[in-house]
């Protein structure tokens, strides 16, 4: 079982973004509507999430940590429609497998909550304990007992870097979700909730920014496509500034970037990027979301339609924006 999960944690926990990204992404499907990440060392000494969702009762907790124990997966054909971010209960017993685990937890009506102390994938404590309602996880020592993984850590600001790049996706994805990051000790952001996209990015990217960026919103038969476009003058040397989603999930996409920046082809010269946030969304049977557990890589159906709605939305948007 413990080798089996350590296996599984390679697939899943690459690096600390990787365990940020599950953790959290577990607190958005448990209904958090706040969400407090704090870092010690790039996450490479210490992860920790709180959250005030749903929380757990003891049974859960211990069954979270068992592998595939919660598995959402019911069918292949379920595979095609995953709504949810989590599907592959696999998260936690990863992670719990290559490091020292700690999940407090208390669901609201619960008079007590529980306390889970994980190492190295065996457990170490289950006790009743006093906690505010929803979720904490604690994740020490990523890779202390797999010396080949842990060699491959990289620094603690490139391990931020990534870190740091997740949760302003995540940010961006749900204006309606309070985000607070530290690291070091030290309160790094805090993303108030809101009601509006434009204001969320006015937060992520810097108000005077977002004031230039122009709105893009269009639906293409099945394809919408939203967001803010940077103007051709905001341009950056670096693609650090484009921030795509495919039905609200963040994605590192070749094919959805290339449609973007062909349409601000002949406005920004070779090797320089705008900055822009651009959500689209398709049905879910229209996109395969899983082709990696920690890529962000997305497979359409039909890519061309997409490609299409994207490069006129933008297109348009650019010539409307740009007088
Ligand atoms: P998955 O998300 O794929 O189901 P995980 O290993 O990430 O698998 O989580 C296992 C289960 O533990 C989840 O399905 C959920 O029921 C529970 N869980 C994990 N994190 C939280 C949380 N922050 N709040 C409430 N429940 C949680
Ligand atoms: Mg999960």
């Amino acid at each position: 079982e413990t080798l089996c999960n350590q296996i599984a944690a390679g697939e899943v926990v690459e690096r600390p973004a990787a365990v940020v990204k599950e953790l959290a992404e577990n607190s958005l499907d448990a209904q958090a509507s706040r969400l407090v990440v704090s870092l010690e060392r790039g996450g490479r000494s210490e992860i920790r999430v709180v959250d005030d969702g749903v929380g757990m009762d003891a049974d859960d907790a211990l069954l979270a940590l068992e592998r595939h124990a919660t598995s959402k997966i019911a069918s292949v054909s379920d595979l095609q429609a995953v709504r949810t971010l989590g599907f592959r209960g696999e998260a936690l017993p990863s992670i719990a497998a290559v490091s020292r685990f700690e999940l407090v937890t208390r669901e609201r009506d619960a008079v007590a909550g529980t306390r889970i102390r994980v190492e190295g994938g065996m457990i170490r404590s289950v006790e009743e304990t006093g906690c505010p309602p929803g979720t904490a996880i604690t994740v020490r020592d990523l890779f202390f007992n797999v010396p080949a993984r842990r060699k491959f850590l990289r620094s603690v600001d490139t391990e931020w870097a990534h870190i740091l790049d997740l949760c302003l996706r995540l940010a961006l994805a749900r204006p309606d979700v309070h985000l607070q990051i530290h690291h070091q000790g030290r309160r790094t952001h805090d993303f108030a909730r809101t009601g509006s996209l434009a204001e969320r990015v006015g937060q992520v990217l810097g108000h005077d920014t977002a004031r230039l960026l122009i709105p893009v919103s269009t639906e293409k038969e099945d394809v919408r496509v939203e967001g803010l476009l940077g103007p051709p003058e905001l341009q950056r040397a670096n693609t650090r500034g484009i921030f795509l989603f495919v039905n609200n999930r963040p994605v590192k996409d070749r094919v959805l970037q290339h449609a973007l920046l062909s349409a601000y082809d002949t406005l920004i010269p070779k090797g320089r990027y705008p900055s822009s946030v651009l959500f689209v969304s398709v049905p879910p049977d229209q996109v395969d979301v899983n082709v990696h557990p920690t890529k962000r890589e997305v497979r359409f159906r039909r890519p061309s339609d997409v490609v299409g709605a994207v490069r006129e939305a933008v297109l348009e948007a650019l010539s409307k924006g740009i007088q």
